[in-house]
């Protein structure tokens, strides 16, 4: 059975119809999960995590119909994960975010079954690979550091972005996003859990490392209302609003989540 118009969040083409088309979303690593805090244990040999990045690789802004995504030149080790639990060099190529219809849900990962209203990902793949595609498909071929956000103080470092999204609002549109440094995006701590997961979006491709740190960024309420003007449909569809374009937590399937901290 193929989902009309491709796969999305709507009752008739979302992650509850995803499994049609991609049968890998029933898989042993499935993201994202439930993280119960007093089951990950502390791990003394995982690395700090380590994010170089340069503002001059930042390149556009792109309303994908699932969400908006940032995306970043990925030609050169110039913006880089390494450390924390991977090995090698993983280059940025874009980040994104998900978000709920109100502030009591929105993220994908929930922490002792506790929701945020936002979650940013921002996606590495890995250079032992060509390129992010032929990553995409390894088993250690992303990894992708997941941050909650939290509603509270307005956060000056999530204008930019914000500001960014009125020329977007429609599925297919993007425009330029130069010289922006995602590293204002990051909470002061870099504590983290990792697990061995997927993409949280078709195709569910089981290859990435889980990275997600357990302090969460603030937003504003008045922040959090613009992600939610941006719109699922194209320019001449009637216009569908982009909320709730989350993956519920997934069956943990004997995977263990350890912690970068005690
Ligand atoms: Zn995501």
């Amino acid at each position: 059975v193929t989902m009309s118009g491709g796969w999305g969040y709507a009752e008739h083409n979302g992650p509850d119809k995803w499994f049609r088309n991609f049968p890998i979303a029933n898989g042993p690593r499935q993201s994202p999960i439930n993280i119960v805090s007093a089951e990950a244990a502390y791990d003394h040999a995982l690395q700090p995590l380590a994010l170089m990045y340069d503002p001059s690789t930042s390149l556009d802004i792109l309303n994908n119909g699932h969400s908006f995504q940032v995306t970043f030149a990925d030609d050169a080790d110039s913006s880089t994960l390494t450390g924390g639990p991977v090995s090698g060099t993983y280059r940025l190529k874009q980040f994104h975010f998900h978000w709920g219809s109100s502030d009591d849900k929105g993220s994908e990962h929930t922490v002792d079954s506790k929701m945020f209203p936002a979650e940013l990902h921002l996606v590495h793949w890995n250079t032992a690979y060509p390129s992010f595609s032929e990553a995409a498909s390894k088993p250690d071929g992303l990894a992708v550091v997941g941050i909650f956000l939290e509603v509270g103080d307005e956060n000056p470092a999530l204008q930019k972005v914000l500001d960014a999204l009125g020329p977007i609002k429609a599925k297919g549109t993007q425009t330029s996003f130069a010289d922006f440094d995602p590293s204002v995006l990051l909470p002061d701590s870099l504590d983290y859990w990792t697990y061995d997961g997927s993409l949280t979006t078709p195709p569910l491709l089981q290859s990435v490392t889980w990275i997600v740190c357990k302090q969460p960024i603030s937003i504003s309420s008045v922040q959090m209302e613009e992600f939610r003007n941006l719109l699922f449909s194209a320019e001449g569809e009637p216009e569908r609003y982009m909320v709730d374009n989350y993956r519920s937590p997934q069956p943990l399937k004997g995977r263990k989540v350890r912690a970068s901290f005690e």
